[in-house]
């Protein structure tokens, strides 16, 4: 297996160098070449396996230089966090099956893969007696959840900016109470714009980000990716035989594009057994746009209750883009400047049917996201997270034009995580997991910086490994 950049002008890498690297170093993203695939008496063979065991056949087949020995170790201590053996369970709610991704140490679907590359970075910075300090900014769930991954691991610092007094207190609390020493929030005064602009800018400086080992944990990673297509697999083998030996859709609530990509690339890797692709999305509606217009065009973020999708330029969509022109790197190259110029993309008709036949969309407001987490509950007692319900709710509109057979819709995040969205749609805060329970009396730890490029890089200098 190669890696290869979307945008053509790399050498083609391994997978560990792949990892390490995140962006390609010609400001592409990286993509395997070729996608592999496995025949009907493989995925037979891997019905029962539990899912660190799934986890492990399905991504040995993107890896060609970890053994299969030391990988098995890092998938398993991965997923040893996760509050249930099954890992991403699946629980039947009316008429869907709910593929719940949110059994991770920080009840969100980013656990899936942040929990796997804290592995992964830290046994290749062993393996090359290298370090790492991870800088990020979250406006949310990221942060904890790269904070969870590599938390007490040898070799990395992580740094997490978050504006101050702009996350949900259960997320800032997510972060702070993290006691290990290698994690050093900051508090910034400013907004999360603020936050990123400034990481962005100290990666651009090349010189401080290579003196200090600077290393990103951001959607673009591959290993972020490849640990995502396990569940869609997971989830097929499970439901096949029960739900009939058809293939089997998806609704998937989206914001960057990597979740929904990697059932993009399940879709081809078990060819035949995912049916269509459900992109679900809030307000922020740019990639709707883009199934049902053709268009793909630039606009202001609209903040909702479903925080996590609240983004516009999707930062895995270059990685779609790459297979819909055909593996035309040349193309990639000119759609991206474009974008970067005009803020928007045109697709032929042509194109714009491949992207229809590759997905179904709709945009979902919050009224009735909210009425969806209303009447899933009052019909069978299930609690939906916001992000979760866009997803119920656009299957439920799209319903009629999917493929015969089951529907399964991910779960992104645990409702406790978002109390006040949920009470106003059933009267009552969602029960609190174990995980959060007391979180509020744990101590807490974060250091308040201005909105301020030396600042924060003064503070990382003190702080560096
Ligand atoms: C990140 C996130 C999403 C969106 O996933 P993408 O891979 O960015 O499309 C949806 N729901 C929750 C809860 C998330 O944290």
């Amino acid at each position: 297996m190669r890696y290869i950049s979307t945008r053509g002008k790399i050498d083609p890498i391994g997978f560990k160098e792949a990892v390490m690297m995140g962006l390609a170093l010609d400001g592409g993203l990286l993509l395997p070449d070729p996608i592999p695939s496995v025949d009907s008496f493989t995925l037979r063979r891997w019905k029962d396996l539990s899912y660190p065991g799934l986890a492990l056949e399905v991504m040995r087949l993107f890896i060609n230089d970890i053994s299969d020995s030391v990988f098995k170790t890092l998938i398993q201590d991965a997923y040893s966090s996760f509050d249930t053996p099954e890992v991403t369970p699946i629980v039947r709610s009316g008429d869907y099956y709910i593929l719940e991704l949110f059994h991770g140490p920080t009840l969100a679907f980013k656990d899936i893969a942040l929990q796997l590359l804290g592995e992964l970075f830290s046994y290749l910075l062993k393996e090359k007696h290298s370090k790492m300090n991870i800088l990020g900014a979250t406006s949310g769930d990221t942060g904890s959840a790269a904070i969870y991954g590599v938390k007490g691991k040898e070799n990395i610092n992580i740094f997490i900016l978050y504006p101050e007094g702009r996350v949900s207190e259960v997320q800032a609390l997510q972060m702070t109470t993290v006691p290990e020493e290698n994690v050093f929030n900051i508090a910034v005064q400013g907004t999360f714009d603020d936050c990123q602009a400034i990481v962005k800018a100290i990666f651009n400086q090349l010189e401080f980000k290579r003196q200090y080992h600077l290393g990103s944990v951001n959607s673009i990673n591959w290993a972020r990716v490849l640990a995502q297509i396990v569940y869609y697999v997971y989830a097929v083998l499970r439901l096949k035989g029960d739900a009939g030996d058809g293939p089997i859709n998806f609704s998937v609530p989206t914001g960057n594009f990597g979740d929904i990509f990697a059932g993009y690339i399940a879709g081809k890797l078990i060819q035949g057994n995912i049916g269509r692709l459900i992109l679900a999305t809030n307000e922020n509606d740019i990639l709707t746009q883009f199934v049902l217009q053709g268009r793909y065009a630039r606009s202001q973020v609209i903040p909702t209750i479903s925080p996590s999708m609240d983004i516009q330029v999707a930062s895995n969509f270059e990685r779609y883009l790459y297979y819909l022109y055909n593996q035309d790197p040349e193309r990639v190259r000119e759609a991206m400047s474009s974008f970067a110029e005009e803020g928007e993309i045109q697709f032929s008709q042509e194109e714009q049917a491949q992207a229809r036949r590759d997905f179904a969309s709709v945009s979902i407001d919050q009224a009735i996201t909210i009425s969806t987490i209303r009447e899933i509950y009052r019909e069978t007692g299930y609690v939906l997270d916001p992000h979760s319900a866009v997803g119920v709710a656009a299957a439920e509109m799209l319903r009629h034009d999917l493929p015969e057979g089951p529907i399964v819709c991910l779960a992104t995040a645990h409702p406790a995580k978002f109390p006040e969205a949920v009470s106003r749609a059933i009267g009552r805060e969602p029960e609190r997991p174990e995980r959060l329970r007391g979180i509020e009396d744990r101590p807490s730890r974060y250091k308040v910086l201005p909105a301020d490029i030396d600042a924060i890089k003064g503070y990382i200098v003190r702080h560096a490994i």
